[in-house]
């Protein structure tokens, strides 16, 4: 899963990225508005963390420019600003959760993690699908009785693939969205075949059908 932080005040930047990767997700930081614009433009996030004030403008207007490009990026608003006009116009314009600084970082946690479930399985934490059971709490996959062990990257995969499951997802989408570093040494092509294959045998070793389809030229998508 894939979390966007934007926050200006680096300690507490320090902080909620520290806690979430020990959390296995993937972090991605934005400290000023044109910067989290970017991120916002290019890339597709799990959930994004955003603060409202910020150097260069207002978080809420970021929010906006989601929301008008139709994207479902979950976004949880913490600021420091506790009035209930904020909140309201934050939720009017699409936040999925506020909160109010300051906060502990468990209660962020449960927060994102609650806004997750809510987003990818109405609620619950498990998923089912092509005799797959995938349990998100504990980022587990099981054929029947049998346990799929899979590395970090090739759950992320699976998930971000079955999070995307009417379409067609690219290569470089699958890149960026697995890749955890700098953008700029963002991985290549061979990095999400080489996984993308690794999973594949892994799901067919323990009896699961062929539910990866390669879309040529185009990227990957689950089978209907
Ligand atoms: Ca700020």
């Amino acid at each position: 899963m894939k979390l966007l932080v934007i926050e200006d005040e680096r300690s507490l930047l320090a902080s909620i990225t520290r806690y979430f990767r020990k959390e296995h997700f993937l972090c991605e930081e934005a400290t000023t508005f044109e910067e989290a614009l970017e991120k916002i433009e290019n890339f597709q996030y799990d959930c994004i963390i955003l603060d409202i004030n910020l150097p260069g403008g207002s978080g809420l207007q970021l929010l906006k420019f989601l929301r008008q490009d139709k994207k479902r990026d979950g976004v949880i608003i913490v600021s420091a600003r506790d009035s209930l006009d904020d909140k309201i116009t934050g939720l009017d314009h699409g936040a999925d959760d506020y909160l109010t600084k300051p906060f502990h970082l468990p209660e962020l946690s449960a927060r994102v993690k609650s806004l997750l479930r809510r987003k990818y399985n109405e609620g619950s934490a498990t998923v089912d699908l092509y005799g797959l059971h995938i349990d998100l709490t504990a980022r587990t996959v099981s054929m029947g009785e049998q346990p799929v062990p899979l590395t970090r990257l090739e759950y992320d995969l699976l998930v971000f693939l079955i999070t995307n499951k009417n379409r067609v997802v690219s290569r470089q989408a699958i890149a960026e969205h697995l890749y955890d570093g700098p953008g700029d040494q963002a991985p290549g092509p061979e990095f999400v075949y080489s996984h993308i294959k690794n999973l594949k045998r892994k799901l067919k070793e323990k009896g699961c059908k062929e539910i990866i389809q390669t879309v040529y030229g185009l990227g990957y998508k689950l089978a209907a």
